[in-house]
């Protein structure tokens, strides 16, 4: 879709273009640094859901910019400072002031996340980021929905590339399921808030997670499904059975009592207002034959 005359007129978007961002999310990014300092003691970082980079051009600069005193104080050199970028698109590269390396892929595939690992010469992250979004349906609690799982798909591959300690700041979508996807995320982490940067238009219900203290439960092994499911499954409900051998089983079938005695019972408590109501009236004063035809015909 083309840019409407709102973004034209969006103060963001024109900073945006002056600053030389590919897009005004780049102000989101640095308007949460400045409260939760993300950036500091970082050189290994991962963009999540990438394109077309804004976000990256500012781990670019701003970890030049952090780095560059350390760089010169312990011998380093700006490759010691590595920033990686996925995204299912294509992107322009970023070469400078640190070059971004680019995974064109899905963040739900285990092969990514080797493939960031393989980049950072067998080290993790310090920090990931995500600002991935589905594409919009328009229909509200569907896209709340994928959106949540794709902030669950990112948790995911982050429980794999994340050292220990780590951040982790992504976005959500306030709706219905906060306080669950909270939940989640603090299963992870020491410290979880929710910030919403003043370069995020009010009337949008996106908001940001920011977590620290990456500190998984004790033994979590990460896996390609819905990492809950693994961190919580030493919580797993008892399920008791109830009864012995000796009682009659729901699944079978007995035969009445074989001494001619049987006596029909009806029902203690016969259903009020039963789907099945409408018709019995239609056919109150009809044969059972005539019955059993109108059943068959509305069948
Ligand atoms: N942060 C970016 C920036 O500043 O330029 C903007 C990101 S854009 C809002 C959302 C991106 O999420 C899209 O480029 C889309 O391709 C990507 N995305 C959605 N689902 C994805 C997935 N499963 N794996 C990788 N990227 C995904």
């Amino acid at each position: 879709m083309g840019k409407t005359s709102k973004d034209k007129r969006d103060i963001y978007y024109r900073q945006a273009k002056e600053n030389g961002y590919r897009a005004r999310s780049a102000f989101k990014l640095l308007q949460i640094d400045k409260v939760f300092h993300i950036f500091d003691g970082v050189s290994r970082v991962v963009d999540l859901c990438a394109a077309p980079g804004s976000w990256s051009q500012v781990l670019s600069k701003r970890l030049y910019e952090n780095n560059c005193i350390s760089m010169s104080e312990n011998n380093l050199d700006k490759d010691d400072v590595k920033i990686v970028a996925v995204d299912l698109q294509a992107m322009a590269p970023i070469n400078a002031p640190i070059c971004v390396k680019q995974l064109q892929g899905d963040i739900t595939q285990l092969s990514v996340a080797n493939e960031i690992i393989a980049y950072f010469d067998d080290k993790k992250a310090q920090l990931v980021v995500c600002d991935g979004a589905p594409d919009v349906t328009g229909l509200h609690d569907i896209d709340e929905y994928i959106q949540s799982q794709l902030l669950l798909a990112a948790l995911n591959i982050t429980t794999h590339i994340l050292a220990n300690g780590g951040k982790f700041v992504a976005k959500i979508f306030r709706g219905k399921d906060t306080s669950l996807l909270y939940s989640q995320m603090r299963v992870f982490f020491k410290k979880v808030s929710i910030a919403k940067p003043s370069s995020s238009r009010n009337s949008s219900i996106e908001a940001f997670v920011v977590c620290e203290n990456y500190s998984p439960p004790d033994n979590y092994v990460p896996q390609m499904i819905d990492p809950n499911t693994t961190a919580l499954d030493k919580n797993i409900v008892p399920f008791v059975v109830c009864g012995d051998l000796g009682n009659l089983d729901s699944d079978m079938s007995y035969s009445l009592i074989s001494d001619g005695k049987y006596e029909y019972k009806e029902v203690l408590q016969k259903p009020i207002s039963p789907a099945y109501k409408e018709i019995l009236e239609k056919t109150k004063n009809l044969s059972l034959k005539h019955q059993n035809y109108l059943l068959k015909e509305t069948h």
